[in-house]
């Protein structure tokens, strides 16, 4: 993938990212007052080590969703993203603009998906 279209991503991932925890903090902000620097403290950590109470008022789902940006940002650090992990063929672009943290092709993620996996 192009450093353009890399970018684009990264840019979409850390969008998406900013969106839960802005989210997260707003209900946070309703018990109590966070540090000015918390968000962007966090921002600039690395994966995993958000704010624990930030943790608990964001949902299930987008924890997950938190969980797999993280790995879509690793693997556009180190430049396997948009390589589908199961059999390593390029990812369709349409498709990462659809889920920027698509880990696997259509024909892997329907085979995985039928195997129940
Ligand atoms: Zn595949």
């Amino acid at each position: 993938m192009k450093k353009a279209r890399r970018e684009f991503f990264k840019k979409k991932l850390l969008g998406i990212r900013e969106d839960i925890l802005s989210k997260a903090k707003k209900l946070q902000e309703d018990t109590y007052t966070l540090g000015t620097d918390g968000i962007q403290d966090m921002a600039d950590a690395a994966s995993n080590s958000y704010n624990a109470d930030i943790l608990m008022s964001i949902s299930d789902n987008d924890l997950k969703l938190l969980k797999e940006i993280d790995n879509a940002l690793d693997k556009i650090a180190n430049g396997t993203y948009g390589i589908c992990e199961e059999c390593e063929e390029i990812i369709n672009e349409k498709r990462l603009e659809a889920n920027p943290v698509a880990r696997y092709c259509i024909a892997c993620k329907r085979l995985i998906e039928e195997k129940g996996l």
